[in-house]
């Protein structure tokens, strides 16, 4: 029987906050949402993936813009209404995601902020266009919406490059292009809009054990917090990505050692640090399933590169949430449980759940 002394475990306190650029004191604000977690979410019923399938093909088809630009310009926007949900309300029956303020939409010095009329619009130089084809300009109608975002993206031409040029001008922000490049690269790979499964970062079937370290006893003036869920294991294990994605980040830091950072579709950014290695086909902006491995467990950083066994080996796993400007951690720890439970689900049931607890 394996033994580890938990006090060292605040070692790895350090690396969450470090390695990420994290506003520490908003946390708090975001923390109820573990509880609703990302598999929860209604994006993955099949008649709603349908009913944007369709939006996206009717918009492409009047824009000439590509699906999966569409699709990504709008699953950007669902993440970012969905961390802002005062200031970007959206309808509670609408298909796309897509938010346009008042003035935005008609124009600065409309006096009429809920003019439809695409003419007065377009005169007092609002983006609201009508992409239905009834004449008007309806800012509760998604296909309207999704069509004015894609006219003014589309400005610049319909190319990779001035798609990107398009986004930036709209979104002048360089972080929400990297993003909607990054989703629409996952759509156009899989050619489909249901992308939500998940997996549980080492094989169910492995030794591990964890527990919630969240936050764990740092104290909050000025010290870190615990920000992920250490899971422990032997050296070698595999870690595999938790949900599809992009590879944002690999290679060494001093808190993390090997670790590697991967987007997913919620806008959340996945964290896997310490490991003793990269699997060697990966890299920087590839595209990763629920599964695949992508390393293996280990005791790297704290160090130089190539510094390892300052701690026991064991997975430090983070998500961090983009709020558009800013990202922040959240508990993973819900998360982990579920997707264990669902991983183990569908595993034999004859299979002792759990592996064997090595502490
Ligand atoms: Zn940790």
């Amino acid at each position: 029987m394996l033994r580890y002394d938990w006090r060292r475990w605040g070692r790895c306190a350090r690396i969450g906050t470090a390695a990420t650029v994290i506003l520490m004191l908003l946390w708090i604000g975001d923390h109820g949402f573990a509880a609703s977690g990302a598999a929860k979410e209604k994006n993955g019923e099949p008649d709603e993936i349908e009913q944007r399938r369709r939006l996206y093909e009717a918009v492409s088809l009047r824009t000439g813009l590509e699906w999966h630009n569409i699709a990504a310009i709008d699953q950007y926007e669902r993440t970012i209404s969905k961390a802002h949900p005062k200031t970007r309300p959206i309808r509670q029956d609408a298909v796309t995601g897509v938010y346009i303020s008042d003035s935005r939409w008609s124009g600065d010095l409309n006096p009429n902020k809920d003019d439809t009329d695409p003419l007065s619009i377009q005169f007092f130089r609002g983006i609201g266009k009508d992409g239905s084809g009834d004449r008007k300009a309806d800012r509760g109608k998604d296909e309207d919406l999704l069509y004015s975002v894609a006219v003014q993206v589309l400005q610049r031409g319909s190319s990779d490059e001035d798609f990107s040029i398009g986004l930036w001008e709209y979104y002048r922000n360089t972080r929400a292009v990297q993003r909607v490049m990054q989703f629409s690269k996952l759509y156009k790979h899989f050619n489909r809009l249901d992308l939500n499964g998940h997996a549980f970062p080492l094989p169910p079937s492995s030794n591990y054990s964890f527990r919630s370290t969240w936050g764990n006893s740092r104290g909050w003036g000025g010290k870190r917090i615990h920000e992920g869920t250490d899971i422990f294991a032997h050296s070698g294990v595999p870690v595999r990505s938790t949900c599809y994605g992009v590879v944002e980040i690999k290679g060494w830091n001093a808190y993390g050692g090997w670790r590697i950072g991967i987007r997913d579709l919620n806008n959340f950014y996945h964290y896997y640090a310490h490991l003793s290695g990269f699997d060697k086909k990966i890299k920087t902006g590839d595209i990763v399933s629920p599964g695949q491995v992508i390393g293996w467990v280990g005791s790297s950083g704290y160090g130089r590169p190539g510094t390892q066994g300052k701690f026991p080996p064991h997975l430090h796993y983070g998500i961090y949430r983009d709020r558009g400007l800013v990202e922040w951690a959240f508990d993973p720890y819900p998360l982990l449980r579920r997707w264990e439970r669902e991983e183990l689900k569908a595993m034999s049931p004859k299979r002792k759940p759990g592996g064997t607890p090595i502490h």
